[in-house]
Order: structure tokens, then sequence, then C-alpha cells
């Protein structure tokens, strides 16, 4: 008997094809979010504001053929730099792949539906602003989850 081949989504991501590159994302949405580094000390801060070209209700790029050209610092994820990006989630498909783990039973490829990755509260549909609609970035740094938190002002 021959050897089975396994699932591409449990195969190195130096094999997979375009195709199921692009097929490996849980489409969460998280990488489309803002985050905010501290110049002093580097930490980063995630926030709950969405990149312009964000669906908030679907937590999925309305324009993605085109991001680049509208979004130039929008993120292309590669082969090479899935598993060296600190502020990509722990869930993240590529993420995950690159550290040798396998996907979540949430994710689409395992569980067979879109709707898993909302109801195991990893999805940014539905939680998240977008940065059309905010005046100030810095009021929307998000700690544990997706609760927003509101900075304390400065004291006067
Ligand atoms: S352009 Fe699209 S893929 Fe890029 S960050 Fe914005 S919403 Fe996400
Ligand atoms: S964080 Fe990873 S899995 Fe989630 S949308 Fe971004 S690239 Fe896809």
């Amino acid at each position: 008997m021959g050897e089975v081949t396994p699932p591409f989504w449990e195969r190195p991501l130096d094999t997979l094809d375009g195709t199921e590159w692009e097929a490996l994302c849980d489409g969460c949405g998280q990488c489309c979010l803002h985050k905010l580094e501290d110049a002093d000390t580097g930490e980063i801060y995630e926030t709950d504001v969405a990149c312009t070209l964000l669906d908030v209700c679907t937590a999925r790029c309305t324009d993605y053929p085109n991001r680049k050209a509208k979004v130039p610092d929008c993120l292309q994820l590669t082969r090479e730099t899935a598993g060296t990006l600190p502020w990509l989630p722990e869930t993240c498909a590529y993420r995950l792949r690159a550290e040798g783990k396998p996907l979540y039973d949430w994710h689409y490829l395992i569980s067979g539906s879109r709707e898993t990755i909302i109801e195991a509260g990893v999805s940014a549909a539905g939680r998240v602003i977008s940065e059309d609609e905010v005046d100030a970035i810095e009021d929307h740094v998000r700690i544990e989850g997706f609760e927003a938190i509101r900075v304390e002002d400065d004291e006067e």
C-alpha cells in the first residue's frame, strides 16, 4: 500500500501551491486590525479598529485582489514571514503551520463550516469598528478578547 498524502493543511507551508496557500486563511480578520506600538518599549497593543477595506460584519476584505493598491501597508504574508511576525494572532493558520502546529477544530477546513470560527469567538466579524468611524485609534486599545477599553485621559 502506498503512503496516504496528508491534506494540504497538514503539510509544510513550502509544499503548498497558491490555491492551497490562500485556502489556509481562516478568515478571522484579526490581521486587518490596527495595532499600536509603544515607541519607547516596542510593545504592541491591539485595537478593535479595522482597516478601511474590512467588512466589519463578515471580517472579509472587500477588495482583496486590489488591496495592495488601495492599502499599501496591507501585509502580504509569505512562507518566509508567517512564522516571524509576533503580532499575528496565535490562532492564525499561517502562524500555526509555520510553527508546525495543527489547525484548531474550528477552522473551516476541519469543521467544514465558516460559522465555527464565529462560534469559537475568534473571528473579528461583528466585533470591530472601521477606521472610517474612528477619531482616535488610541481610544480603542483592547486587552483580552475583543472587549474594547477606553484609554483613560492623562491627568490634567
Ligand atoms: S486591505 Fe484587505 S486584507 Fe489588507 S488589511 Fe485591509 S482588509 Fe485586510
Ligand atoms: S490572522 Fe491569519 S488566518 Fe486570520 S485572517 Fe489574517 S492571515 Fe488569515
